[in-house]
């Protein structure tokens, strides 16, 4: 039986921070761990900010959720110290195979053995950081999407190693954190969000580019047509333009092409989506 109570989360950046957050918030008790007093005092300002985000965008939040939330999390910058009695390490350092690399190596000497490891990468597959955490039976994918208060899918993913028995507990938890667990069979690159999302803004991105219809004719397409709530480049403002463009100029000369129109036609003035204020789309500071 895989009991997980003490999770710490690796890295408190966009995505790590989000995860403590929501972990603590559902009543586990976390430590946030990163590098150094500056990356603690940056998770602090994102903490400081999810509360404020929670308050607005989750039914139900309170001052007294708030605080017990807080209370249950901690911060560190000692690996060996926040991850002594870890039951759930869940990964989320930058997407750079040097680094993961490093930190499971790392934490293959520090944490218990009870301890399952969870890699939140998007791009790399866990087989190719399995030999780096000493215990391939306990280690799997856990892929959240980004604002995971609200967009609360978790892929789990293992490889031909991941005992069964972790994968079911990763299951369980995932719902445990109000998540809706999605079991993927086997691995699959981009799992099922990035295998749907990637192709569906190409596609758009190609569309507008080529001059064939404009971005915003483009979403009422998808919006009218399907149904869904949000077109392409409401997307692309949301996950900010700097993303999909530095993957797009890593592929061939027609990606290279898209990307060169996204760069003159919007990176370069400064629009770079939601986080910027504009995008394909503007959006007036909130009061
Ligand atoms: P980020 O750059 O915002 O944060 C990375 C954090 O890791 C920083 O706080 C940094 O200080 C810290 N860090 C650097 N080296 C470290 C080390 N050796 N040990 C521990 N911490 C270290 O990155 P992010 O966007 O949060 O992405 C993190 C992971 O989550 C990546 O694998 C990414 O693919 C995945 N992911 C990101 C998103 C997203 O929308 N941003 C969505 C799903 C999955």
């Amino acid at each position: 039986m895989i009991e997980i109570s003490k999770v710490v989360v690796l890295g408190t950046g966009v995505l790590g921070s989000q995860i403590a957050f929501q972990t603590a918030w559902s009543g586990f008790s976390v430590t946030a761990y990163d590098i150094n007093d500056t990356a603690i005092d940056q998770a602090r300002l994102r903490l400081a900010s999810l509360v404020k985000t929670y308050r607005k965008e989750v039914p139900g939040a309170d001052a007294g959720q708030e605080a017990a939330t807080l209370g249950r999390l901690s911060l560190s910058s000692d690996l060996a110290t926040a991850v002594a009695d870890a039951d759930l390490v869940i990964e989320a350092v930058p997407e750079v195979i040097a680094i993961k690399r490093a930190t499971y190596e790392k934490l293959a000497q520090l944490a218990p053995s009870k301890a399952v490891f969870a890699t939140n990468s998007s791009t790399l597959l866990p087989s190719a950081l399995k030999d780096f955490t000493g215990r391939p039976d306990r280690f799997l994918a856990l892929h959240f999407a980004n604002s995971i208060w609200k967009f609360n899918t978790a892929e789990v993913m293992g490889t031909s190693d991941t005992d069964p028995a972790v994968f079911d507990a990763l299951i369980k938890f995932a719902s445990d954190i109000g998540m809706v667990p999605i079991p993927i069979h086997k691995e699959k690159a981009g799992y099922v969000l990035n295998s749907l999302l990637v192709p569906l803004l190409n596609a758009a991105a190609d569309l507008a580019a080529g001059g064939y219809a404009e971005p915003h004719d483009v979403d009422k397409v998808w919006r009218i047509a399907t149904g869904a709530p949000m077109g392409p480049f409401q997307i692309y403002d949301i996950i900010g333009l700097n993303t999909p463009y530095n993957i797009l100029l890593h592929g061939d000369a027609h990606a290279q092409q898209i990307a060169a129109w996204l760069k003159d036609s919007y990176i370069d003035k400064g629009k770079l989506g939601v986080a910027s204020g504009e995008g394909f789309y503007s959006y007036p500071p909130a009061n």
